[in-house]
C-alpha cells in the first residue's frame, strides 16, 4: 500500500477460545458452526468499515474478527483512515442521513468527492488479499464496486433504510445490487428492486464475552460513576448511552427528564456519548446544542470528551449503574445499546425506532414510547416501582439470551461466507 493509505488495519489484542462461546450454543447449532468453519479453513475474510471505534459496527467487528480467527478462518479488519481528505466524513454523514430518510441535498461536487475517495480506497483494497471482501455501510460502499479484486463481495447495511429518499436510492442502488450478497439487519429495510437470492437478514447481537458486557453490582457501578463522573450515589439515575446524534433524540430525553423532575426532584440524568466515532463529525454540533440546553441543570451530566476517562469502562459502568436505561431513538438499524442494557438486566425505555421495537416488546421486557410525555410517564412509573423494574430487567435478560447473543451471529457469517464461495 502507498504511504498515505486510505485504510488502516485495526489491530486487535482481544482473543477468544472457541470452548468459551461454543457452550452458549445448542448441541445442534454447535455442530453446525464447527462444520461450517471446517469448510472455510485456509480462506481469508476482510471487513472494511468507516471507523475503528465508536458505534455498533466497530463493536461487532471488534468481536467478530477474533471469533473467526479462533475458528481457524483468517480474517482482518481495516477502517478508513480517520485523517482521510477534507470533508469526506461530512459527506458520508449526509449520505447516511439520506438513507435513513432525512431530506438532505448532496451536491454534484460532494458526490464527486465521495467517488474520488472511494476510488482511492478501492486502489488500496486491490492490494489486500482475501477470498471474501465485506464492506460495511455506505462510507466505503463504492470502493467495493470500483475494486478490481476478483473476489466475492458482500455489502452489510447496518442502518434503517426503510424510508430512504428516492434520489439516494437511485444513486446507490446499482452499486449495492452489484454485490454478491447484501445483508440487512431487518427485512423492513430491504427494497423490492434487490434480488431476493442475494439478500440476507442478520439480526445483530452482542458478545457476552466482551469487557463491555461485564456485569457489576449497582453499588460498585455507582461509586465508579461518582469517582469518574461526579454523579452522586444517593439519587435515582436515568442513563442514555449513545453518540450525540439527532436520530438518538437526546433533546427528547431532556424534555422528558424535566417533566420527571417536577415529581421527583432528586433524580439525575446521564447522557453518555463519548466522541470516538471518526465518521460522525456532526456530533460536535449536536453535543453543543444539548450542552446549551442542559447548561442550567446541575442534575444533568453529559459525557462527550473522554478527558482521562476510559470510555469502554465508563460506558459499561453507566449501563450497570442506571436505575432505568433510556434509548429515545427515532431511527435505529438495531441499537446495540438497548441489547447491552437488557443483558445487564436493566429496564429499558426505548423510542419508536424499528431496531428497538425488534428488541423490546412493550410492557413485557421494557417499554416503547413515542413522545417525551410518554417517556416521562414511564420513567415516573418505574421509579416508583422497583419490583416492576426488576421483572422487566429479568425478562429483558432472557430475551437477549434467547435471541441476541453473538455465537448465533457468527454462525450466520460462516454460512454466508460459505454460500459466497460455494459457487466460485
Ligand atoms: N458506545 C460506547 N460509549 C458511548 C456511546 C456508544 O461504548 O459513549 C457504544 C455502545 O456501547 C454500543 C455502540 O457504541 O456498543 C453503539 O451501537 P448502536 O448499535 O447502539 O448505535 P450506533 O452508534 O451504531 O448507531
Amino acid at each position: 500500500m502507498p504511504s498515505q493509505t486510505s485504510l488502516k488495519k485495526v489491530i486487535l489484542r482481544e482473543s477468544v477460545k472457541p470452548a468459551d462461546f461454543l457452550k452458549l450454543l445448542s448441541a445442534r447449532r454447535k455442530k453446525e458452526l464447527l462444520s461450517q468453519a471446517s469448510y472455510l479453513q485456509g480462506k481469508r475474510v476482510v471487513h472494511i468499515n468507516a471507523t475503528a471505534a465508536g458505534g455498533g459496527v466497530a463493536e461487532i467487528l471488534k468481536s467478530l474478527i477474533p471469533y473467526l480467527r479462533s475458528l481457524g478462518i483468517e480474517s482482518d479488519w481495516y477502517a478508513i483512515n480517520p485523517n482521510i481528505d477534507g470533508n469526506f466524513f461530512t459527506i458520508t454523514n449526509k449520505i447516511h442521513n439520506a438513507l435513513q430518510g432525512a431530506a438532505v441535498k448532496i451536491s454534484g461536487r460532494e458526490w464527486a468527492e465521495y467517488e474520488r475517495i472511494n476510488k482511492r480506497i478501492a486502489a488500496d483494497l486491490d492490494t489486500i488479499d482475501c477470498d471474501v471482501l465485506a464492506i460495511n455501510d455506505p462510507q466505503p460502499l463504492f470502493a467495493g464496486c470500483y475494486s478490481h479484486l476478483n473476489k466475492r463481495k458482500v455489502y452489510f447495511s447496518h442502518i434503517d433504510t426503510s424510508a430512504v429518499s428516492k434520489s439516494i436510492w437511485k444513486k446507490l442502488h446499482p452499486c449495492i445490487a452489484s454485490y454478491d450478497k447484501i445483508v440487512f439487519s431487518s427485512s423492513d429495510f430491504v427494497h423490492g428492486d434487490l434480488s431476493r437470492r442475494k439478500v440476507k437478514i442478520f439480526v445483530p447481537s452482542i458478545d457476552p464475552l466482551a469487557a463491555k458486557q461485564t456485569i457489576v453490582s449497582k453499588k460498585e457501578a455507582r461509586s465508579y460513576l461518582q469517582k469518574h463522573g461526579g454523579i452522586p450515589t444517593d439519587c435515582p439515575l436515568i442513563v442514555q448511552v449513545s453518540r450525540f446524534d439527532v436520530w438518538k433524540n437526546p433533546l427528547g430525553v431532556i424534555q422528558a427528564f424535566r417533566i420527571v423532575q417536577s415529581s421527583c426532584p432528586e433524580v439525575r440524568l446521564a447522557l453518555v456519548g463519548f466522541n470516538e466515532a471518526k465518521d460522525n463529525p456532526a456530533a460536535v454540533a449536536v453535543y453543543k446544542d444539548i450542552a446549551a440546553v442542559a447548561a442550567k441543570s446541575r442534575e444533568i451530566f453529559l459525557f462527550f470528551n473522554s478527558m482521562g476517562k476510559n470510555p469502554l469502562e465508563f460506558t459499561m459502568m453507566a449501563q450497570n449503574a442506571a436505575d432505568i436505561v433510556v434509548q429515545n431513538s427515532t431511527k435505529e438499524g438495531f441499537g446495540l445499546v438497548v441489547t447491552e442494557a437488557m443483558w445487564k438486566r436493566q429496564p429499558v425505555i426505548g423510542g419508536p425506532a424499528s431496531g428497538i421495537r425488534r428488541q423490546i416488546q412493550n410492557g413485557r421486557n421494557g417499554f416503547v414510547v413515542k413522545t417525551p410525555e410518554e417517556l416521562a410517564q414511564k420513567i415516573v412509573l418505574l421509579l416508583s416501582n422497583p419490583k416492576r423494574r426488576k421483572l422487566l430487567g429479568e425478562a429483558a435478560r432472557k430475551t437477549v439470551f434467547e435471541k441476541f447473543l453473538f455465537p448465533r451471529l457468527v454462525l450466520d457469517h460462516l454460512k454466508l461466507y460459505r454460500s459466497c464461495l460455494r459457487y466460485q
